[in-house]
């Protein structure tokens, strides 16, 4: 394998307004080929809406561009996100699941506006739709309406008070379960990617039982670097890539121009001549 295919910049998730991204997909494209990214993939939450914008804007720039998705799951009882990439647009096992999740969506939405209603706020459900529009509805809408009506300052707070995991209760069980979803998605020709394996709340050994059924199930890859994450956080997947048989994949997790240093192809630094790259052999 030639070296062509590492140290090229690189973003395999990111964020667009079809779901709780700040920029249109083609304003992401012509963000990512300002930033240098040579090779890239659009992950909304729970949709594939944004990719054919994208993927026509990539072309006219001669951006290489991956279809992406991130998928809402849980495991044992822990929600989860995974990322899909490189799969055909008319996958009918893919496009059964999204379509899955986006109803669980806006039944979510109701169930989490009950539940705000019960800590005296008013009912938010018919403005959260108004405000989500053609985007998948989701938690940071709520968040929004919670900042605009003033009962919180921030999305941080918002989280923190009211729409957080810990505050979901059961709302949290929503999701396929990971095992379903892996069980459905694999040997469909496309890599299957743990998300941000740092950021739920599993100590190492957990982590460890978790990436050992990912791969079980199908699973193929996993991030070791999203946006600004520890550099030593990333030398511990980089290992854990290189024990499960995962292979490695990175992206910014770019939602909009706001966080510590999020910028499109922006991520911790990873060791690419150690791992196994998941867009190893792509064009
Ligand atoms: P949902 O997909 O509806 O479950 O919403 C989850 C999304 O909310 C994540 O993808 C983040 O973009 C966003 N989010 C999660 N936690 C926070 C937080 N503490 N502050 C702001 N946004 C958050
Ligand atoms: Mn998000
Ligand atoms: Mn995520
Ligand atoms: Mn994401």
């Amino acid at each position: 394998m030639p070296d062509t295919a590492r140290y090229r910049k690189i973003d395999l998730h990111s964020h667009s307004t079809r779901s709780d991204g700040k920029l249109s997909p083609t304003a992401l494209v012509d963000l990512a080929v300002e930033q240098n990214v040579s090779l890239f993939a659009l992950t909304d939450h729970d949709t594939i809406d944004g990719v054919a914008e994208a993927s026509l804007r990539s072309a006219e720039h001669g951006l290489s561009f991956i279809h992406g998705v991130e998928l809402s799951t849980q495991w044992n009882g822990i929600p989860l996100h995974m990322v899909a990439l490189n799969f055909s647009l008319d996958n009918s096992a893919l496009l059964s699941i999204v379509k899955g999740n986006q109803a669980i969506r806006l039944d979510r939405a109701r169930r989490i506006a009950d539940l705000l209603i019960k800590q005296g706020l008013p009912d938010l459900f018919d403005e959260a739709i108004a405000l989500a529009g053609e985007s998948q509805l989701g938690r940071p809408h709520f968040a929004q309406l919670l900042i605009e009506k003033g009962v919180v300052k921030d999305a941080n707070k918002a989280f923190d008070r009211y729409l957080g995991n810990k505050k979901l209760g059961q709302i949290r069980d929503v999701w396929p379960d990971l095992e379903a979803v892996l069980g459905a998605l694999s040997g469909h020709n496309m890599e299957l990617v743990l998300a941000h394996p740092k950021r739920y709340p599993l100590t190492v050994s957990k982590l460890k039982r978790l990436l050992g059924d990912f791969k079980r199930w199908g699973g193929t890859g996993m991030e070791v670097a999203s946006g600004n994450e520890r550099p030593d956080s990333v030398r511990l997947l980089e290992r854990l890539s290189r024990e499960f048989g995962l292979k490695a994949s990175a992206g910014s997790d770019y939602h909009g121009p706001f966080g510590p240093w999020m910028q499109v192809g922006k991520f911790t630094q990873i060791h690419e001549s150690e791992v196994d790259l998941v867009w190893q052999t792509w064009p």
